[in-house]
C-alpha cells in the first residue's frame, strides 16, 4: 500500500518538456508510489505573463516541496533572459549536478559495458555568470573556484561512491594550465580523498586527457569528479556513450531541495509531435525515488524501462522504435503491472 505521498512541483519547461513531464509522471505514478503534482511552469511561455522565465511563487514552490522534477527550458543565446537552469542551481543551491551514465541493452552504442558518474560541481566555475566587456572588442569571464565548494562536491562524490558499491573517484582538472584555480580545486579534492582511504580509490586526470581516455578506454572510470565547465562537457561525451542525450538523466542536489531533469534540452523542432524520448526524464525520476529511499520502485521502473528498450517493439524514433512518447510511457507502465 502507497503511504504518504511526497508532494513534488512538476515543472513541464518548454519545447518537448511538457509531453516528456506527462510521460514521466505517469510512469512514476505506476511505480506503487504516492505523488502529489504541483504543476508550475517556468521558462518562455510565462514570460510574457510574469516578465521572466522563472517566477518567485515557482521557486517558494520547490522550496516547500524541496522537491521537483523539470522538463527542459529554452534558453536564447547570447542575450536574452538568463538561463533558468542556471539561476535555479544558483538560488536555490544545488550544489551537485549528479550525472550517471549506464549501458543500455538494445541501444546500438560502441560500447557494451559503460558504468560511469559524472559529479559536478553545479555553482561556480565559469557558470558564476561574471562577464563584462573590456572595451567594444574584447570580454572577459571570471572563474571563480573556491575550497568550500571544491571541498563539498568532493564529499558528496566520495560519499556517492561509498553508499553506492563504487570504488574509485577521479577528480579531473586542468592544474597544470590554471595552477591557481584549478590547482584548489585539485587540493581541495585529494583533502577530501584522506578522509575515504582504504574505502575508495582517489586519482585525478587533465581533462584533455580524460576525454580521449574515456572514449578509448571507459571501463577504466568509475564516479568523476569535476568543476562545473568541464563536468557539463564529460557529462555529455558520457552521454554519447551510452546512447545519447535521450537517454541521460541528472540530478541537481542541494541542501534546500533537489531538482531532477534530463540532460538534453528543448528540442524545439520535436514540440507537440508526441515524437520525443521520455527515457531520459524517467530516468531522472528513478534517480528522484533513490534520493527518497524507495529503492524498490526504483530497480521495478528502471527494469521496465530497460525492458521496453531491450525489446524494441515501443520505442521511440531515436532508439530505431515505432512508438512516440505517450506510447512508449504505456508500455513501461504495463510492464509494471
Ligand atoms: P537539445 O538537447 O534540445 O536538442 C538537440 C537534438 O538532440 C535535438 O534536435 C534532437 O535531435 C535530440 N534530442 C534531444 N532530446 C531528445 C529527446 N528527448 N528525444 C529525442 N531526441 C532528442 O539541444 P539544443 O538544440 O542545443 O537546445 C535547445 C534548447 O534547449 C536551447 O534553448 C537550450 O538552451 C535548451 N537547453 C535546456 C536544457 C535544460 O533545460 N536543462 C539543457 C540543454 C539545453
Amino acid at each position: 500500500m502507497p503511504g504518504m505521498p511526497y508532494r513534488v512541483t512538476l515543472i513541464p519547461g518548454d519545447g518537448i518538456g511538457p509531453e516528456l513531464a506527462e510521460a514521466t509522471r505517469r510512469v512514476l505514478d505506476a511505480s506503487g508510489v504516492a505523488f502529489e503534482w504541483e504543476v508550475q511552469d517556468a521558462g518562455e511561455g510565462v514570460m510574457a505573463k510574469y516578465g521572466t522565465p522563472l517566477p518567485e511563487h515557482v521557486l517558494e514552490s520547490i522550496r516547500r516541496n524541496k522537491l521537483a522534477i523539470k522538463g527542459p527550458i529554452t534558453t536564447p543565446v547570447g542575450s536574452g533572459f538568463r538561463s533558468v537552469n542556471v539561476t535555479l542551481r544558483q538560488t536555490l543551491g544545488l550544489y551537485a549536478n549528479l550525472r550517471p551514465a549506464r549501458s543500455i541493452k538494445g541501444l546500438q552504442t560502441r560500447y557494451e559495458d559503460v558504468d560511469l558518474v559524472i559529479v559536478r560541481e553545479n555553482t561556480e566555475d565559469l557558470y558564476a555568470g561574471i562577464e563584462h566587456m573590456v572595451g567594444r572588442d574584447a570580454a572577459e569571464s571570471i572563474k571563480i573556484i573556491t575550497r568550500e565548494a571544491s571541498e563539498r562536491i568532493a564529499r558528496f562524490a566520495f560519499d556517492y561512491a561509498l553508499n553506492n558499491g563504487r570504488h574509485k573517484v577521479t577528480a579531473v582538472h586542468k592544474a597544470n594550465i590554471m595552477k591557481l584555480s584549478d590547482g584548489l580545486f585539485l587540493e581541495s579534492c585529494a583533502h577530501v580523498a584522506k578522509d575515504y582511504e582504504g574505502k575508495i580509490e582517489f586519482e585525478d586526470r587533465i581533462v584533455d586527457n580524460m576525454c580521449m581516455q574515456l572514449v578509448q578506454k571507459p571501463e577504466l572510470y568509475d564516479v568523476m569528479v569535476l568543476p562545473n565547465l568541464y563536468g557539463d562537457i564529460i557529462s555529455d561525451l558520457c552521454a554519447g556513450l551510452v546512447g545519447g542525450l535521450g537517454v541521460a538523466p541528472g540530478a541537481n542536489i542541494g541542501t534546500e531541495a533537489s531538482v531532477f531533469e534530463a540532460v538534453h534540452g528543448s528540442a524545439p523542432k520535436y514540440a507537440g509531435m508526441n515524437k520525443a524520448n521520455p527515457t531520459a526524464l524517467i530516468l531522472s525520476g528513478v534517480l528522484m525515488l533513490r534520493h527518497l529511499g524507495e529503492q524498490d520502485a526504483a530497480v521495478r521502473v528502471e527494469k521496465a524501462l530497460r525492458e521496453v528498450i531491450a525489446e524494441g517493439k515501443a520505442t521511440t524514433y531515436d532508439l530505431g522504435g515505432p512508438a512516440g512518447t505517450s506510447q512508449f510511457a504505456d508500455a513501461i507502465i504495463a510492464r509494471l503491472g
